[in-house]
């Protein structure tokens, strides 16, 4: 099966990244977000990606001309999926809002059209029966932003056939991902599985008074050859979404220690408008943070 046509649902942060990654590797995107105000945002973080690429990635001017060309935007389901042969969908975390839109998707859907999630936290089997084709469902998932953090997750779910598998990893090779072939249902795909704990460890340290964050920085650094420690990561992802982490993971293990620092994050960092990379300062200062310093490593 050959795939020229593809539609991203949910024109946000993430699907709007994906809808231009797909335009710009040579397919024909509809973006469908049922928002006319999130579809106006979409097409302006789209004029954000073309400076982008014409002036940081050497990319020509008529590249992102036919790149436009091969976008187009509706916040009609059943006009936006009409010719689709894959749905790459990115609409908000929340359970209720998946497994209606999955519901009105199959209602719409042709028999031919793959159906992808970039679900970050949820599993595919928990919508699939809503898909009402489970055998052409699994999860296609991205890292942001996509174009930099070139991985392309593809999970599978217990009722998913094989075939769609491989049609989905070549894919993802396809707009430029490399393609991480997961078997089976795993929460956090491969990178939250790692990732996940590492940050949670790092955190220990630093709050328990074990360590400075700087020092455990550098000693993940030197040791594994990694470009960022997990501090630096921690101010790329944000403090909020680290402190819900931390604050949902210690509600629900009853761990003290993790809704202690839950509060200690929010404290010292929420509090203080200390978001991160996006507010300029979480644990480093931005834009030149100590750890992109030379010096940083001796
Ligand atoms: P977002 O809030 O930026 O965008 C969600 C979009 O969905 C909005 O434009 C909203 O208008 C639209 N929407 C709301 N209801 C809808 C519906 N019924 N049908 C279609 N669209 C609808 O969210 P995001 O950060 O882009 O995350 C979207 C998905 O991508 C989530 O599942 C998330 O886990 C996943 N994801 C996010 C990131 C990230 O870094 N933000 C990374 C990987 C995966």
């Amino acid at each position: 099966m050959e795939i020229k046509n593809v539609t991203i649902a949910g024109a946000g942060v993430l699907g709007s990244q994906i809808a231009w990654q797909t335009a710009f590797m040579g397919f024909n995107v509809v973006v469908y977000d049922p928002f006319e105000e999130s579809i106006e945002k979409s097409k302006a973080f789209h004029k954000g990606f073309a400076d982008l690429f014409l002036n940081k990635r050497n990319v020509s001017q008529q590249q992102i001309d036919e790149t436009n060309k091969r976008l187009s935007y509706s916040t009609n389901l059943k006009e936006a999926v009409a010719n689709a042969d894959l749905v790459s969908e990115s609409v908000p975390e929340v359970m209720d809002i998946k497994k209606s839109f999955y519901n009105d998707l199959a209602k719409f859907a042709p028999e031919k059209t793959i159906f992808t999630s970039n679900s970050s936290t949820m599993l595919p089997s928990s919508y699939a029966q809503e898909t009402g084709r489970p055998e052409k469902f699994l999860a296609l998932h991205f890292a942001n932003p996509v174009w930099d953090a070139n991985v392309g997750e593809v999970m599978m779910h217990d009722g998913t056939d094989p075939k769609y598998f491989d049609i989905v990893l070549k894919f993802a090779e396809d707009i430029g991902m490399v393609p991480i072939p997961i078997h089976k249902e795993q929460s956090g795909y491969v990178l939250n599985t790692l990732l996940v704990p590492l940050l949670s460890s790092a955190q220990y340290l630093y709050f328990n008074g074990v360590s400075d964050f700087e020092s455990i920085d550098k000693t993940w650094m030197i040791s594994t050859g990694a470009k960022f420690g997990p501090f630096g990561i921690i101010d790329m992802i944000g403090l909020q979404t680290v402190y819900h982490i931390a604050l949902m993971n210690g509600e629900k293990t009853q761990n003290k220690l993790m809704i202690d620092r839950a509060a200690k994050i929010k404290a010292e960092f929420i509090d203080e408008g200390k978001m991160g990379m996006s507010t300029g300062e979480g644990f480093y200062k931005y834009p030149n943070p100590k750890y992109l310093d030379p010096d940083f490593l001796k």
